[in-house]
């Protein structure tokens, strides 16, 4: 047989042979009687086929849904029948496509991601991001899901859209991933977030809107058209996308900017203009009230309160204590004038009883002169005699009127005498709870501003009678730890039992204070610095005897103290800050005693 080395003579060969031999033109013995004529081996195709079923049953392993597919492709190979091992391998490669793209998992991280509130990230722009990416890429199922996943992991690192989602061919869209090292780990790189370029205008105009939305606009609620002009500007910063727009926008806020500080300059000149006002008159009335007691105390606060930076809180609280003692003023009030309404009906009874009075009076003279006429013109006896008895029965009518009217008018008089008392109790009174301003709500000692009046009066009387005046500082010991002992409601009955205590201690004249959660100011007028370390030692060992007592358990009470003798011209400041300094030196020397301030060391 000559060598043919050409395969389409080898071809033509074997037709030929197949012919010749008689056999059967099977695939099978067209392929072996080829490989005959070339001279070459024959493929062993057992053996292909065995390492195909080896290798699709590894492939199965570990992975349920492709080991189904694998376990009938090799069961077509098995059955050799081909055409189930093709429908088998499509259905292999669409689970593999499947796995590998992920889009279950994109589209459940996508739909997170677009729930999430990411900080300055509005769904619009999502929207906006998304809707770029599908126009980009939406032709290349592979690109796409590549760009989504880079937009769902941006969107989680609270950026809008990568970088360059409107660039197309998208290599940039890869540096999130690509370079294999996470943006915010980069050395240098700024905390957060990577931004491209074109984020940070958007960004920006998303932060200036939130501004003018949130910061702006609830500080001009007052005024409803700047109020709509601001609302306006923020949608303007957020839909500026062209350079004209920008442009509108940039002198749009401009011009607003400028009104704004015109309004809050006229803001601020009512505001001033109020106060000077209110100044104005507290002074005129504080001036035309100097008798009236009850008044004092809330004009005096009123000025205090103007006469520093105002604070909301500081009004708040001055208000609060107005108003108290306004409701017990009112009450008190209604009584005065019920005591003056009185007095000024008994007056008219008075008044109309003299009228009667000098009305009987009056008419008693004209019939005297009548009687005496009578009598002047007769001559008669029995006549004059009739005249005298008229004369005695008038006036002893007159007498009789007079008695009574005495009577009424002395009752009246004891009367008005009670309503003046009363009138006279009720004005004290209100006067009394006009001081409550200077009262401390929990001890009902004074408090810091009462403190502080007492003060500049018992220094003014000390510096006129030449009369020494001292001042004690007062912190209760490890105060802390008796509220954590035994809660903060106890540690306020401990506080009014120590003032009780103070109170009942201390002569009429001393004057206690609470300076602060614990601290107590004690004035001491007439006493000098040793006198006064003293009297606060016996407090101290008076304490100690009278326990607080809570819920039947006894708790002692101890505190610490300095105490000061003024000086000439010494502040209420320099006294208290020498108690102070002694007071700091009790506590540090183990609590539970009084330490004589050092002279003259603090001015
Ligand atoms: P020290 O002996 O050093 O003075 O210790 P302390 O625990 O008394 O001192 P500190 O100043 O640390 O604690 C004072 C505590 O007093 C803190 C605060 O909770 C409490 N306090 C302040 N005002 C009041 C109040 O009106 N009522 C109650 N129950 N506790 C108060
Ligand atoms: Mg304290
Ligand atoms: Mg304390």
């Amino acid at each position: 047989m000559p060598k043919f080395t050409n395969p389409i003579d080898i071809a033509r060969e074997t037709f030929k042979q197949l012919a010749a031999r008689r056999i059967a033109p099977t695939p099978e013995n067209y392929q072996r009687l080829y490989h005959e004529i070339a001279g070459t081996a024959p493929e062993d195709s057992g053996e292909f086929e065995k390492a195909l079923i080896t290798a699709f049953q590894s492939a199965g392993r570990g992975n349920p849904q492709i080991n189904n597919v694998s376990k009938d492709i090799v069961q077509s190979l098995e059955l050799r029948d081909w055409k189930a091992f093709t429908r088998h391998i499509e259905a292999m490669g669409a689970q593999k496509r499947l796995e590998q793209t992920g889009w279950a998992d994109l589209i459940r991280d996508l739909i997170k991601q677009w729930d999430l509130k990411q900080k300055g990230l509005t769904t619009a722009r999502k929207k906006e991001a998304l809707e770029r990416v599908l126009i980009n890429f939406g032709k290349n199922a592979d690109e796409l899901l590549n760009k989504l996943r880079s937009l769902a992991k941006a969107w989680s690192q609270g950026a809008s859209g990568p970088a360059d989602i409107e660039v197309e061919g998208g290599e940039r869209l890869e540096e999130h991933s690509a370079r294999g090292v996470p943006p915010d780990e980069r050395v240098g790189a700024p905390p957060g977030p990577l931004l491209g370029a074109e984020e940070v205008p958007g960004m920006l105009a998303d932060l200036l809107a939130q501004a003018l939305l949130h910061g702006v606009m609830p500080r001009i609620a007052h005024f409803p058209e700047l109020a709509t002009r601001a609302a306006d500007l923020a949608a303007q910063a957020r839909n500026a996308n062209d350079l004209d727009a920008l442009n509108k926008f940039s002198k749009d806020i401009r011009q607003f900017w400028i009104e704004l500080e015109l309004r809050a300059d006229a803001d601020q000149e009512v505001l001033d203009g109020l106060l000077r006002l209110l100044r104005l008159l507290v002074e005129n009335v504080t001036e035309l009230l100097l008798d009236d007691q009850w008044l004092r105390g809330q004009l005096n606060i009123v000025q205090e309160i103007i006469s520093q930076p105002l604070t909301p809180k500081m009004l708040t609280e001055t208000e609060q204590r107005i108003k108290e003692v306004l409701f017990k003023q009112g009450t008190l009030k209604q009584s005065l004038n019920e005591a003056k309404t009185s007095l000024k009906n008994l007056v008219t009874v008075f008044i109309s009883r003299i009228g009667e009075m000098s009305e009987s009076t009056g008419e008693y003279h004209l019939k005297i002169g009548g009687y005496v006429e009578k009598i002047s013109r007769t001559e008669d006896l029995p006549t004059i005699n009739a005249i005298l008895q008229d004369i005695i029965a008038d006036t002893k009518s007159l007498h009789l009127d007079m008695m009574r009217s005495q009577d009424e008018l002395m009752n009246a008089r004891r009367q008005a005498e009670t309503a003046e008392q009363k009138m006279h109790e009720l004005e004290a009174e209100l006067g009394q709870v006009s001081e409550l301003i200077y009262q401390d709500h929990l001890t009902g000692t004074l408090n810091r501003r009462g403190m502080e009046e007492a003060c500049m009066r018992e220094f003014a009387r000390a510096e006129r009678g030449q009369t020494p005046v001292s001042v004690a500082l007062l912190d209760v010991d490890h105060f802390k730890k008796l509220n954590d002992t035994f809660g903060h409601e106890a540690g306020d009955l401990a506080l009014i039992h120590l003032a009780n205590v103070v109170k009942e201690i201390l002569r009429p004249v001393d004057v206690v204070a609470r300076y602060g959660g614990e601290e107590f100011v004690i004035l001491l007028p007439d006493t000098g610095a040793t006198d006064g370390v003293a009297v606060i030692t016996r407090l101290q060992r008076e304490l100690t005897k009278r326990y607080f007592l809570h819920e039947n358990e006894k708790v002692l009470i101890t505190f610490s103290a300095g105490v000061a003798q003024r000086e000439e011209a010494e502040t209420i400041e320099a006294i208290l800050a020498r108690a102070d300094a002694a007071l700091y030196r009790a506590k540090q020397a183990g609590r539970n005693r009084v330490y004589l301030a050092q002279a003259g060391t603090l001015h």
